[in-house]
Protein backbone atom coordinates (compact mmCIF):
# COMPACT_ATOMS: atom_id res chain seq x y z
CA UNK A 1 0.00 0.00 0.00
CA UNK A 2 1.23 3.67 -0.89
CA UNK A 3 2.30 5.99 1.84
CA UNK A 4 -0.14 8.60 0.75
CA UNK A 5 -2.94 5.99 0.98
CA UNK A 6 -2.35 4.40 4.04
CA UNK A 7 -2.12 8.38 6.04
CA UNK A 8 -5.52 9.05 3.99
CA UNK A 9 -7.04 5.98 5.54
CA UNK A 10 -5.13 6.68 8.88
CA UNK A 11 -6.77 10.39 8.76
CA UNK A 12 -10.13 8.78 8.46
CA UNK A 13 -9.69 6.67 11.27
CA UNK A 14 -9.04 9.82 13.53
CA UNK A 15 -11.37 11.70 12.14
CA UNK A 16 -13.92 9.50 13.02
CA UNK A 17 -12.86 8.30 16.22
CA UNK A 18 -13.13 11.81 16.76
CA UNK A 19 -16.43 12.36 15.55
CA UNK A 20 -15.33 14.79 12.97
CA UNK A 21 -18.05 17.18 10.81
CA UNK A 22 -21.67 16.11 9.69
CA UNK A 23 -19.74 14.23 6.51
CA UNK A 24 -17.98 11.94 8.86
CA UNK A 25 -20.43 11.30 11.70
CA UNK A 26 -22.67 9.20 10.26
CA UNK A 27 -22.45 5.74 11.94
CA UNK A 28 -21.67 3.87 8.50
CA UNK A 29 -18.69 1.83 9.41
CA UNK A 30 -14.81 3.13 9.56
CA UNK A 31 -14.40 1.01 6.40
CA UNK A 32 -17.58 1.65 4.80
CA UNK A 33 -16.82 5.71 4.77
CA UNK A 34 -13.46 4.50 3.59
CA UNK A 35 -15.01 2.79 0.33
CA UNK A 36 -17.44 5.90 0.14
CA UNK A 37 -15.21 9.09 0.04
CA UNK A 38 -11.98 7.59 -1.64
CA UNK A 39 -13.67 6.05 -4.56
CA UNK A 40 -14.25 7.79 -7.39
CA UNK A 41 -17.58 8.62 -8.98
CA UNK A 42 -17.00 5.20 -10.69
CA UNK A 43 -16.56 2.96 -8.64
CA UNK A 44 -14.97 -0.44 -8.70
CA UNK A 45 -17.10 -3.57 -9.18
CA UNK A 46 -16.36 -6.61 -6.72
CA UNK A 47 -15.62 -9.53 -9.28
CA UNK A 48 -16.09 -13.14 -8.27
CA UNK A 49 -12.88 -14.05 -9.88
CA UNK A 50 -10.95 -12.11 -6.62
CA UNK A 51 -11.32 -13.97 -3.40
CA UNK A 52 -11.67 -11.13 -1.12
CA UNK A 53 -14.34 -9.55 -3.58
CA UNK A 54 -16.35 -12.91 -3.38
CA UNK A 55 -16.62 -12.72 0.41
CA UNK A 56 -18.22 -9.94 -0.13
CA UNK A 57 -20.12 -10.81 -2.23
CA UNK A 58 -21.71 -14.34 -0.21
CA UNK A 59 -21.92 -12.02 2.43
CA UNK A 60 -26.49 -10.75 3.56
CA UNK A 61 -25.91 -7.19 3.85
CA UNK A 62 -27.56 -5.04 6.82
CA UNK A 63 -30.34 -2.54 6.88
CA UNK A 64 -29.51 1.36 6.81
CA UNK A 65 -30.48 3.18 10.07
CA UNK A 66 -32.74 6.53 9.75
CA UNK A 67 -29.69 8.35 10.71
CA UNK A 68 -27.68 6.97 8.33
CA UNK A 69 -30.30 6.95 5.25
CA UNK A 70 -30.14 11.06 5.87
CA UNK A 71 -26.19 11.48 6.12
CA UNK A 72 -23.61 12.69 3.41
CA UNK A 73 -22.11 9.17 3.50
CA UNK A 74 -25.59 8.22 1.89
CA UNK A 75 -26.06 10.81 -0.56
CA UNK A 76 -22.67 10.43 -1.72
CA UNK A 77 -23.10 6.50 -2.02
CA UNK A 78 -26.05 6.41 -3.70
CA UNK A 79 -24.66 9.30 -6.62
CA UNK A 80 -21.28 6.76 -7.10
CA UNK A 81 -23.51 4.09 -7.48
CA UNK A 82 -25.86 5.58 -10.02
CA UNK A 83 -22.66 6.73 -11.60
CA UNK A 84 -21.21 3.35 -12.00
CA UNK A 85 -23.98 1.38 -12.86
CA UNK A 86 -24.64 4.03 -15.91
CA UNK A 87 -20.88 4.34 -16.90
CA UNK A 88 -20.11 3.10 -20.39
CA UNK A 89 -17.71 0.45 -19.03
CA UNK A 90 -20.17 -0.91 -16.60
CA UNK A 91 -23.67 -0.28 -18.89
CA UNK A 92 -25.60 -2.34 -16.42
CA UNK A 93 -29.34 -1.90 -15.77
CA UNK A 94 -28.87 -2.33 -11.70
CA UNK A 95 -26.20 -2.24 -8.94
CA UNK A 96 -26.47 -3.81 -5.85
CA UNK A 97 -23.96 -2.14 -3.17
CA UNK A 98 -21.98 -5.39 -2.15
CA UNK A 99 -21.44 -5.40 -5.09
CA UNK A 100 -19.16 -2.29 -4.54
CA UNK A 101 -18.19 -3.76 -1.36
CA UNK A 102 -20.78 -1.95 0.83
CA UNK A 103 -22.87 -4.93 2.89
CA UNK A 104 -25.82 -2.66 2.97
CA UNK A 105 -29.26 -2.98 1.41
CA UNK A 106 -28.71 -0.36 -0.95
CA UNK A 107 -29.97 -0.99 -5.38
CA UNK A 108 -29.63 1.02 -7.95
CA UNK A 109 -31.34 0.01 -10.86
CA UNK A 110 -33.18 1.41 -13.96
CA UNK A 111 -36.53 1.04 -14.02
CA UNK A 112 -37.69 -0.08 -17.70
CA UNK A 113 -41.67 0.40 -16.38
CA UNK A 114 -41.65 4.04 -15.56
CA UNK A 115 -41.87 7.18 -18.48
CA UNK A 116 -38.04 7.58 -19.41
CA UNK A 117 -36.60 5.00 -17.67
CA UNK A 118 -34.69 6.33 -15.16
CA UNK A 119 -32.55 5.08 -13.02
CA UNK A 120 -33.09 4.92 -9.35
CA UNK A 121 -31.70 3.91 -5.78
CA UNK A 122 -33.96 2.10 -3.49
CA UNK A 123 -32.38 1.78 0.14
CA UNK A 124 -33.39 -0.99 2.69
CA UNK A 125 -34.63 -3.11 -0.07
CA UNK A 126 -36.92 -6.64 0.49
CA UNK A 127 -39.48 -8.23 -1.44
CA UNK A 128 -42.71 -8.95 -0.30
CA UNK A 129 -44.36 -11.47 -2.36
CA UNK A 130 -43.41 -12.86 -5.93
CA UNK A 131 -46.47 -12.61 -8.32
CA UNK A 132 -47.72 -14.83 -11.15
CA UNK A 133 -45.86 -17.40 -13.57
CA UNK A 134 -42.69 -18.41 -13.55
CA UNK A 135 -40.50 -16.79 -16.55
CA UNK A 136 -37.28 -17.71 -18.01
CA UNK A 137 -34.95 -14.73 -19.34
CA UNK A 138 -31.07 -14.58 -20.07
CA UNK A 139 -29.17 -12.75 -17.12
CA UNK A 140 -25.66 -11.33 -17.14
CA UNK A 141 -24.09 -9.83 -13.59
CA UNK A 142 -21.29 -7.02 -13.81
CA UNK A 143 -19.22 -9.12 -10.89
CA UNK A 144 -19.42 -12.20 -12.97
CA UNK A 145 -17.92 -10.71 -16.36
CA UNK A 146 -17.86 -12.74 -19.49
CA UNK A 147 -20.84 -15.00 -18.43
CA UNK A 148 -24.76 -14.91 -18.72
CA UNK A 149 -27.15 -17.59 -18.27
CA UNK A 150 -30.95 -18.61 -18.03
CA UNK A 151 -32.47 -17.83 -15.16
CA UNK A 152 -36.09 -18.76 -13.93
CA UNK A 153 -37.80 -15.70 -11.89
CA UNK A 154 -41.14 -14.91 -11.38
CA UNK A 155 -42.90 -12.72 -13.19
CA UNK A 156 -44.41 -10.00 -11.13
CA UNK A 157 -42.86 -8.48 -7.66
CA UNK A 158 -44.02 -6.61 -4.36
CA UNK A 159 -41.00 -4.25 -2.81
CA UNK A 160 -40.66 -2.81 -0.12
CA UNK A 161 -38.24 0.20 0.77
CA UNK A 162 -37.55 3.23 2.93
CA UNK A 163 -38.05 6.81 1.46
CA UNK A 164 -34.89 8.16 1.94
CA UNK A 165 -36.54 11.62 2.80
CA UNK A 166 -39.57 10.55 4.71
CA UNK A 167 -37.83 7.54 6.59
CA UNK A 168 -41.35 5.60 5.88
CA UNK A 169 -41.68 2.32 4.33
CA UNK A 170 -42.91 2.35 0.27
CA UNK A 171 -44.25 -0.21 -1.35
CA UNK A 172 -44.51 -1.25 -5.15
CA UNK A 173 -46.03 -3.64 -7.62
CA UNK A 174 -43.57 -4.41 -10.58
CA UNK A 175 -43.99 -6.79 -13.62
CA UNK A 176 -41.59 -7.78 -16.17
CA UNK A 177 -38.20 -7.21 -16.98
CA UNK A 178 -37.84 -4.77 -14.32
CA UNK A 179 -39.26 -7.24 -11.69
CA UNK A 180 -36.53 -9.84 -13.17
CA UNK A 181 -33.97 -6.91 -12.27
CA UNK A 182 -35.28 -6.25 -8.86
CA UNK A 183 -34.58 -10.41 -7.89
CA UNK A 184 -31.62 -10.17 -9.21
CA UNK A 185 -30.29 -7.35 -7.14
CA UNK A 186 -32.37 -7.92 -4.23
CA UNK A 187 -30.12 -11.67 -4.02
CA UNK A 188 -27.13 -9.71 -4.15
CA UNK A 189 -28.06 -8.28 -0.40
CA UNK A 190 -28.64 -11.98 1.09
CA UNK A 191 -25.85 -12.86 -0.87
CA UNK A 192 -26.79 -14.74 -4.10
CA UNK A 193 -25.89 -14.89 -7.13
CA UNK A 194 -27.94 -15.42 -10.57
CA UNK A 195 -25.66 -18.12 -11.05
CA UNK A 196 -27.22 -20.32 -8.03
CA UNK A 197 -30.26 -20.11 -9.31
CA UNK A 198 -29.59 -20.36 -13.35
CA UNK A 199 -30.58 -23.44 -15.32
CA UNK A 200 -27.36 -22.93 -17.55
CA UNK A 201 -24.82 -20.60 -17.70
CA UNK A 202 -22.31 -20.34 -20.35
CA UNK A 203 -19.19 -17.62 -21.99
CA UNK A 204 -20.71 -14.51 -23.60
CA UNK A 205 -17.65 -13.49 -25.77
CA UNK A 206 -19.42 -10.50 -27.01
CA UNK A 207 -19.38 -9.01 -23.33
CA UNK A 208 -15.61 -9.40 -23.31
CA UNK A 209 -15.92 -7.79 -26.91
CA UNK A 210 -17.40 -5.07 -25.45
CA UNK A 211 -15.27 -4.55 -22.21
CA UNK A 212 -11.81 -5.44 -24.13
CA UNK A 213 -11.34 -1.47 -24.51
CA UNK A 214 -11.66 -0.45 -21.40
CA UNK A 215 -10.04 -3.05 -19.79
CA UNK A 216 -6.98 -2.35 -21.89
CA UNK A 217 -7.30 1.33 -19.63
CA UNK A 218 -7.57 -0.28 -16.50
CA UNK A 219 -11.31 0.53 -16.32
CA UNK A 220 -11.63 -2.56 -13.98
CA UNK A 221 -8.53 -2.82 -12.14
CA UNK A 222 -8.56 -3.09 -8.00
CA UNK A 223 -7.16 0.09 -7.01
CA UNK A 224 -4.15 -0.11 -4.82
CA UNK A 225 -6.06 0.97 -1.83
CA UNK A 226 -8.50 -1.64 -1.72
CA UNK A 227 -6.06 -4.56 -1.89
CA UNK A 228 -5.26 -6.49 1.20
CA UNK A 229 -2.44 -7.85 2.24
CA UNK A 230 -2.85 -11.13 -0.33
CA UNK A 231 -1.76 -9.25 -3.11
ZN1 LIG B 1 -25.57 -8.98 -10.39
Amino acid sequence: MKAKHLFFILLLYVLASCGGGRKLSGPFEVWERTVITMSDSVMYVNVVSDMEDSLGLRAVSKDLTDEELQSDLYAMLSRKMLCTVQSPQQGGVGLAAPQVGILRRIVALQRFDKEGEPFEVYPNLYILEHLGDTVRGPEGCLSIPGKRGVVPRSEGVVVRWTDWQTLQPVTDTVHGFTAIIFQHETDHLDGVLYTDRAESVVDNPEWMEERAPYAAEGAYDKPLWLRGPGY
